[in-house]
């Protein structure tokens, strides 16, 4: 043995310098000599109980990004043998579901239900009912504004198993990524998430309490109310020059962020896109120094201006 290594520092003398370096080299070819094969390795969760056949995960993506997901979402959505999603889900995060799991397009605009609702809980209870694992994702946190309760009530009404992962909301993400902190010692001290779209005939918010200036009020489903909105906070007594924003596709790579007054909401809403998320109050100021997401088009702020200069 003697013989051998004092051979081997002659033929190779700085071994013990170089051997780190040859292992680590050898264990990263080996690594993807293993891997090369047609045949991908097995996902297995890193985190968590399997999903099992005939339960339904109930998972929220967030708002778009596709880094904003969970571990346990993705985790999830690589088990699934069924994705039932919703339109809110972005592409990128689709692109995750491994291309034999089964996708169901389940998509909801505002004003247009392509499946209702009644039937998207008939596909769950169907599909889990056939043993299928499945997953229900859908954009933002299953419980705010998701509809998430409701289909979670049928699922136990028909006796099955299920679990619920929580997402990112919009209020929290799109406003993160447009550099806007939704509570400030300064500025706000409450935030307040509302629907802008009440059922017709539905209770009208108590817009005096929402009207106040140390308060951030971020409203979902906003842009096509945003004329009444506005109108109500103003008849409420908010000062009409209350720093506004208007969130366009937060977190993706298409964000934009449209910021003005109160008096202005209704006509920068009028320019977003869906899905846009309104959000009012000082801290939208803050948003000058704080902004740091760079989404991919160099437009992606205005200032915007009433509409007759447009
Ligand atoms: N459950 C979702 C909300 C569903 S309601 C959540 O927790 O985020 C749908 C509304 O959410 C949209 O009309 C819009 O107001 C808001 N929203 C969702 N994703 C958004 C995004 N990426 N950018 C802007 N608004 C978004």
């Amino acid at each position: 043995m003697a013989l051998f290594s004092a051979l081997a520092s002659t033929l190779w003398p700085v071994s013990e310098r170089t051997k780190p370096w040859m292992t680590r080299m050898v264990r990263t070819l080996t690594a993807l000599w293993q891997h090369s094969g047609s045949t991908p390795a097995p996902v297995i969760p890193v985190v968590g109980q399997p999903l099992r056949a005939g339960e339904v995960a109930l998972v929220g993506a967030g708002p778009g990004d596709v880094e904003l997901l969970t571990v346990a979402a993705v985790n999830l959505l690589q088990q699934a043998d069924v994705v039932v999603y919703d339109r809110l889900v972005s592409p990128a995060i689709l692109k995750l579901v491994p291309t034999t799991t089964r996708l169901i397009c389940v998509g909801k605009a505002a004003s247009f239900h392509s499946v209702p609702q009644s039937r998207i809980n008939e596909i769950l209870i169907e599909q889990s009912q056939l043993g299928a694992r499945v997953v229900r994702l859908k954009g933002g946190d299953s419980f705010i504004f998701g509809r998430g309760g409701e289909e979670l009530e049928q699922l136990a009404a028909a006796g099955l198993v299920f679990r619920v992962v929580p997402g990112i909301t919009a209020a929290s993400g799109c406003t993160t990524y447009a550099g806007i902190p939704l509570t400030h010692r300064k500025y706000a001290q409450a935030v307040t998430f509302i629907t802008g779209h009440c059922k017709s005939g539905g209770e009208e918010p108590d817009w005096s309490s929402l009207a106040v200036s140390n308060h951030t009020l971020v409203i979902y489903m906003g842009r096509l109310e945003a004329q009444r909105i506005q109108e109500q906070l103003i008849a409420h007594g908010m000062d009409e020059q209350m720093p506004v924003a208007v969130i366009e596709n937060g977190t993706r790579l298409e964000q934009r962020v449209l910021s003005g007054e109160l008096t202005h909401l209704a006509s920068l809403a009028h320019q977003a896109a869906s899905p846009a998320l309104l959000v009012i109050g000082h801290v939208v100021e803050l948003r000058e120094s704080l902004q740091w997401f760079e989404p991919l088009t160099s437009v992606a702020e205005s200032k915007v201006l009433p509409e007759s200069a447009l």
